[in-house]
């Protein structure tokens, strides 16, 4: 599954080969200058990763790291610092505010996309290519698949995308909310009513293979995908 990662990097020319290099990696980049266009861009758009500059005009890279992890909404969304300066204490001061992980310019494609890879399988599982088995269910991101018993069952783009997100964060409870942010990403317009209609579509599809009870509802809280 493609990943939407912000870029935010003041000098145009690293701009667009960090740009290239998330089109080779197979995810989609959003590109910003400033800390100020970042933040009209999450508006719209939360990023399933970002790519962060330290030095940057007005808000500094550290700064607004700090914003995001002070932030209820965009406390989950991973960050890799960008920086020029290789320093020790510069990578501890941004490991310390909430960075996930820290690249030193000048970086190597390779490198970078080892890194990104990395932090979206650990933070993000459902953005990875690696097949997920739980509760009986084996989900392959790369075929689109969803197997039990060696059974294939049948999904909607939008179940298959549901179940993914679910058998990557197991046992967590899931808000509507959270659910719509991280499922339907920027489709901000979908209401919340419309979670339960594709919860009940999963549950009928997994009902084939008397799986339908791995969806749990969460009563005031949400849903939760559990194997116990
Ligand atoms: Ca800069």
């Amino acid at each position: 599954m493609a990943a939407n990662i912000l870029i935010v990097e003041d000098e145009p020319a690293i701009q667009e080969l960090l740009a290239l290099n998330i089109i080779q990696a197979g995810h989609q980049p959003i590109r910003a200058l400033t800390v100020e266009q970042a933040q009209l861009i999450m508006q719209d758009t939360i990023p399933d990763l970002i790519l962060l500059d330290w030095m940057l005009p007005g808000m500094s890279g550290i700064e607004f790291a700090r914003k995001l992890k002070a932030d209820e909404i965009s406390k989950s969304i991973p960050i890799i610092m960008l920086t020029a300066r290789g320093e020790e204490a510069d990578k501890i001061r941004g490991l310390e505010v909430g960075a996930d992980d820290y690249v030193t310019k000048p970086f190597s494609p390779r490198e970078l996309n080892a890194r990104i890879k990395a932090v979206l399988r650990r933070r993000a599982p459902q953005m990875t290519e690696d097949p997920i088995d739980a509760g009986g269910l084996r989900l392959d991101p790369t075929t689109h698949r969803v197997t039990a018993n060696n059974k294939t069952i049948d999904l909607g783009p939008t179940e298959f995308k549901l179940l993914h997100y679910f058998m990557s964060n197991a046992e967590r409870v899931h808000s509507r909310s959270q659910l719509l942010d991280r499922v339907w990403g920027d489709k901000v317009f979908v209401e919340d009513r419309t979670v339960d209609v594709h919860i009940r579509r999963l549950r009928l599809a997994l009902e084939a293979s008397g799986h339908e009870n791995l969806i749990q509802t969460v009563r005031g809280a949400g849903y939760r995908f559990s194997a116990q």
